[in-house]
């Protein structure tokens, strides 16, 4: 069965034969009789589970022995307020915005502990670009700096991330996460929502380095203290297991890009790169559609684009319907359209949108 093209920002798209085993698996998940959400999540067989999510994923990204990884829950949300809780020593920290979602971190956090912001594109405009690095103003005593490295929102990515600061580096990688190689040794903690590139909602990832753990604030939930969390391998509470089990399937397909791990996240890279690049020279070449992004940190997971005149937009988005191109609209705060095209968007679905667009831009 030919499924639609799914543009979704998250929770988006899944690799077709990752949902198809998730079905073939539903009622019986390798002779236990159980489905993985009927599991006890202390059974020897969710065990297994959780250990070769992990392991794939350490391999994947190559994360450092010296890096905890937690599943936790929450979202990247609750992450704006559960980093605080752990990283700030209620003293002070510091944040770039560069969009919707950094802004939502640095409002958050102010409710824990002195928030500088040491840059941000915050104006009437909306936000397009990344201030340029030799005009940001960190703290040299602030606990940490943390950026977001993609604004799923507003279609602007770091490409390389901001290491010359010497403060332990925070990450919100929610969109970001297995689309391209990470440097995680760059940075002190990264997190991400797992519905962008990971999997279902619901589970939340933390890569975070062992000494920042330790100095959660006293009034930090247990079940948020990432040292609780990693002393109990990811059990303190209960996990969602279904979630992870999910996740490390999406990690075995990653892996099976190509015959070696590594080398897969850059297969799947190399693959985003095209497709963004397909789209945005579609829309560089035209005269209806357009960017609002400085051409050096566009998205490559998430494009919003514009028609010059918005008064054709519900055309568009009908035509989009026809074709089974989904949920193209943009975001409620920024309009127009956007296409979020994560890991599981194949290049033939960008080439479906692109031929769409030239069809409308022809008549019209
Ligand atoms: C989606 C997203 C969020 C919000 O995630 P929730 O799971 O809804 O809390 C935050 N940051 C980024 C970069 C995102 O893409």
């Amino acid at each position: 069965m030919q499924r639609p093209y799914n543009f979704s920002a998250g929770p988006a798209a899944m690799p077709n034969e990752v949902l198809q085993q998730a079905a073939a698996e539903m009622l019986d998940w390798h002779g236990s009789g159980m489905s993985v959400m009927e599991m006890s999540h202390r059974g020897p067989q969710f065990g297994s589970i959780l250990a070769q999510a992990e392991a794939d994923l350490r391999e994947l990204l190559a994360i450092p022995a010296d890096y905890h990884v937690l599943f936790m829950q929450g979202g990247a949300l609750a992450e704006n307020a559960i980093v605080p809780l752990n990283l700030s020593r209620g003293a002070k920290a510091d944040y770039v915005v560069t969009g919707s979602w950094s802004q939502k971190s640095q409002l958050e956090a102010r409710k824990f502990c002195d928030v500088h912001l040491a840059a941000s594109t915050h104006d009437t405009t909306g936000y397009g670009l990344i201030p340029p690095l030799d005009m940001w103003n960190p703290r040299h005593d602030a606990q940490y700096l943390h950026y977001c490295a993609n604004e799923t929102i507003d279609g602007v990515e770091f490409h390389v991330a901001p290491t010359q600061f010497s403060l332990p580096l925070v990450a919100d990688m929610s969109s970001t996460i297995l689309s391209r190689p990470i440097d995680v040794a760059a940075h002190a903690c990264i997190y991400a929502g797992a519905q962008k590139n990971i999997g279902p909602a619901g589970l939340t990832l933390v890569v975070v380095h062992r000494d920042m753990l330790g100095h959660a604030l006293p009034s930090c939930p247990s079940a948020f203290d990432y040292g609780v969390v990693a002393k109990n391998g990811s059990m303190y509470n209960t996990p969602p297991t279904y979630a992870i089990y999910v996740a490390g399937l999406v990690f075995q397909w990653v892996k099976r890009q190509t015959e070696d791990a590594l080398r897969g996240i850059a297969a799947i890279a190399e693959r985003n790169r095209k497709k963004a690049d397909l789209l945005y020279a579609c829309i560089d070449a035209s005269e209806l559609f357009t960017s609002r992004v400085a051409r050096e940190c566009r998205s490559r997971m998430n494009v919003p684009f514009f028609l010059r005149d918005e008064s054709l937009n519900d055309a568009f988005l009908q035509g989009t319907q026809q074709r089974q191109l989904l949920q193209l609209k943009g975001h409620k705060s920024v309009g127009g359209m956007r296409a979020s095209i994560y890991n599981a968007m194949p290049l033939a679905g960008v080439q479906a949108l692109v031929d769409y667009m030239h069809e409308f831009e022809r008549s019209h």
